[in-house]
């Protein structure tokens, strides 16, 4: 391999960590690369959270992650703009139900407005917060109010992330999952189960994994252990919710919240559970008793009859219970590890402090002439006026076909999204990046039709389209063939 093979940079793991960190490079005139295990980005703690933006207060002083949220919920505004994904900052209550809690808050509260959250305010009017949340329960006394917290579509913008870095120059490698790596003269060989990459510099941003790649390297100071979050999601327009609703913390969680999303959704969870197996996301009959007694604590008349899935996600805790952003002795790099909540509100910040760490390398920043910051905003039909709409179908009748009934998707919509950069080769992949099958019928209508999509588009068997990578295929022959071995079968056995 030539040295003009050589990457600048090479970051390992396409959650919003990674991608937030590949989208702050493309700025530059360097050689970057990021390579993911799964089918897509996105695939990881990043896809099941809460989507909340935090206003930054909760940590405790002594952790990094509290200076990183405060500063990365700032830097949320400008992304938004640029990148065009799902964000609005509706704001957050932590509502006291005891006399004692009132106490706790107002201390949070001054801590917070010390540390540059200015707007926080306790509201101790029941009309008030009444009025600012008709659904919440009688039983709340006072409510820390935090304007500047938001609702964000977490998956909606790491798509964004990517798409504008891949436009921008970065190359994107999924179903790359790295199971080697070496480091010699100043160069890391990076072996990957489909090839090899050669980088000067190398970002560690596996989420749960992240202990594993620095392993490789021989550096094993940490240890990062799944705690699992269970959710429940209610069918949009159900019922109407203007604040994210967070109990009073515990030790280790903030608490089961409520909380609308981006797209008129409302969801309850997360709860907290220790576990050991980093892929286990099923969700339990206790656990989701769980969160919705913790969401009828918030809000009695939770609408439980239009539940319409159920989910986990996994914390990727490490033993520091802090981020690991660390310059490691090992020149050239960067482990960012252990980027538990709140991660997603602090990606913007992480991404700076790792261009920080990279200059302190010697990378040279010099931005690129023709950098472009704007990732377009994805064109949906919810968004259109009638006449707008009636013109779309007229230049494309994609538009006018309708594959997702429950949230009214055309078929445009989902070529779109495929043929995005870092475009959906999966049926999650149409899923996540345009919602069908995020409905009330969960897919049952329009699942076949985004496989003929995808197959057609793809220029794949229909029988090879998957619902998120390998081993997850949807469909293993056709039945007349099964039925058809079965009789030759039953017939050879008499
Ligand atoms: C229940 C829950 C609720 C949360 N709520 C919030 C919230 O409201 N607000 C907030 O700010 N934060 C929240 N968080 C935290 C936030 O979700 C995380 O901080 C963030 O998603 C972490 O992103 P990441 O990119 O570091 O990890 P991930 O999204 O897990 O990405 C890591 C990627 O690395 C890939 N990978 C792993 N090993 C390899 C390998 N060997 N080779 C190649 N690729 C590899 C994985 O496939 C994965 O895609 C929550 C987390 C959970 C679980």
């Amino acid at each position: 391999m030539s040295s003009s093979n050589i990457y600048d940079i090479i970051i390992i793991g396409g959650g919003v960590t990674g991608c937030t960190i590949a989208r702050a490079l493309c700025k530059y005139d360097i050689k970057v690369c990021l390579l993911e295990k799964e089918a897509d980005i996105s695939s990881g703690t990043t896809k099941a959270n809460s989507g909340v933006v935090h206003a930054g207060y909760a940590a405790d002083r002594k952790y990094v992650k509290r200076d990183l949220c405060i500063r990365g919920n700032k830097l949320y505004t400008q992304a938004a703009k640029e990148l065009n994904f799902p964000f609005s900052r509706i704001g957050s209550f932590v509502c006291a139900v005891e006399p004692d809690q009132i106490k706790g808050l107002e201390e949070e509260r001054k801590k917070g407005i010390e540390d540059g959250i200015h707007d926080l305010e306790l509201i101790l009017d029941k009309e008030q917060i009444r009025e600012l949340e008709p659904n919440l329960t009688d039983e709340v006394l006072a409510v820390l109010h935090a304007p500047s917290a938001g609702i964000v579509s977490p998956y909606e913008m790491t798509f964004a992330l990517a798409e504008n870095a891949a436009m921008n120059g970065v190359k994107f490698f999924r179903n790359h999952e790295v199971i080697k790596i070496d480091h010699r003269d100043y160069t890391f060989t990076v072996t990957t189960s489909r090839g090899e990459f050669k980088g000067r510099n190398l970002i560690n941003c596996a989420g749960l994994y992240a202990g594993k790649i620095s392993k490789m390297l021989g550096l094993d100071y940490f240890d990062i252990m799944p705690r699992k979050g269970e959710y429940v999601l209610f069918d949009r327009n159900e019922i109407q919710l203007n604040k994210i609703l967070f109990p009073v913390p515990t030790k280790i969680s903030k608490g089961i919240l409520v909380c609308p999303t981006m797209h008129g959704n409302t969801f309850a969870g997360p709860n907290a559970q220790n576990i050991t197996d980093k892929e286990d996301t099923a969700t339990t009959t206790a656990g989701l008793k769980e969160v919705l007694e913790g969401g009828k604590n918030l809000i009695p008349n939770l609408p439980l009859r239009a539940s319409i899935r159920n989910f986990a996600g996994l914390r990727a805790v490490p033993d520091s219970y802090d981020f690991i952003i660390d310059n490691t002795d090992i020149y050239g790099f960067i482990n960012v590890a252990g980027i538990l909540s709140p991660g997603l509100t602090s990606c913007y910040a992480i991404a700076e402090k790792v261009l920080d760490f990279l200059e302190l390398l010697g990378v040279q920043l010099k931005e690129k002439e023709n950098y472009n910051p704007i990732r377009p905003k994805p064109q949906r039909l919810a968004d259109m006026s009638k006449e707008e709409l009636d013109k779309k179908i007229k230049e494309n009748p994609a538009w006018g076909r309708i594959i997702c009934r429950c949230e009214t998707i055309p078929e445009a919509e989902i070529l779109n999204a495929i043929h995005a950069p870092v475009g959906a080769t999966t049926v999650d992949g149409v899923k996540f990046r345009c919602r069908p099958g995020m409905g009330r019928c969960q897919g049952g209508f329009c699942r076949p039709r985004v496989m003929e999509i995808l197959a057609r588009e793809l220029h794949l068997p229909y029988q090879a389209i998957t619902k998120k990578g390998e081993d997850t295929n949807l469909l293993v022959a056709k039945t007349k063939d099964v039925r058809l071995k079965e009789i030759k079968e039953s017939v050879a056995n008499k």
